[in-house]
């Protein structure tokens, strides 16, 4: 990984978004995804411990990566967790409601990675957030987590369940644990 991580700031509300200038890969997921561990093996555990911090949990933080010549190259937003609210006609429910005007309108915003934990069935919070966002317009990738948990057969079979229930081309397998398919996300979000 050529960059190098640095925390700009959490927001709780559109007014104090850091000013849209390099590409942004927003991370969403339910509560307890394994989001924190995937940002953790992306970039370091700086994101993960600010993301974690109390009070902050509720907020978009966000992260410049830079360059050895500390020139920003793209901006992490790390958006909180969902899942535990009950489900309703809006994505946002149970969500602060500056998460959806983010996401519809965030300019720089260059790929949705969507957390899905590869060890339990499809979830509909996922499938609404997934949903949402194409009917947005928002190009996105569906990332399957702890896949270090599934043996060869139920991995395969439940990747399966999840492309199926949500109607997915393709789906990313990663492990935090054992760096599965990290190589591969960075590729994904080099090429947003
Ligand atoms: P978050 O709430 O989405 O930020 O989730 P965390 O990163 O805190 O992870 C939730 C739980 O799942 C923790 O107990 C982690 O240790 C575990 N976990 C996260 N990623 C992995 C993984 O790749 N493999 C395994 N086996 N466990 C994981």
């Amino acid at each position: 990984m050529p960059y190098s991580t640095q925390f700009l700031l959490s927001a709780v509300a559109a007014e104090q978004f850091p000013a849209p200038t390099v590409p942004e890969i927003a991370f969403l997921g339910r509560s307890n995804v394994g989001k924190s561990s995937l940002l953790n093996a992306l970039v370091g555990d700086k994101a993960a411990k600010v993301s974690s911090t109390p009070g902050r949990t509720r907020a978009i933080n966000f992260f410049s990566l830079v360059d050895p010549s500390q020139k920003p190259k793209m901006v992490f937003a790390d958006l909180p967790g969902y899942g535990y609210a009950k489900i309703s006609k809006s994505i946002s429910a149970g969500w602060p409601t500056f998460i959806e005007p983010y996401l519809a309108g965030r300019a720089t915003l260059r790929l949705c990675v969507c957390l899905v934990d590869s060890n339990i069935p499809p979830q509909p919070s996922d499938r609404q957030l997934i949903d949402w966002l194409r009917a947005a317009g928002r190009s996105f990738a569906v990332v399957a987590t702890k896949v270090d948990r599934l043996s060869g057969n139920v991995r395969t079979k439940n990747l399966h369940a999840i492309k199926k229930a949500f109607e997915l081309d393709e789906i990313l397998a990663v492990s935090a644990k054992t760096k599965h398919g990290i190589g591969e996300l960075w590729r994904r979000i080099e090429s947003a």
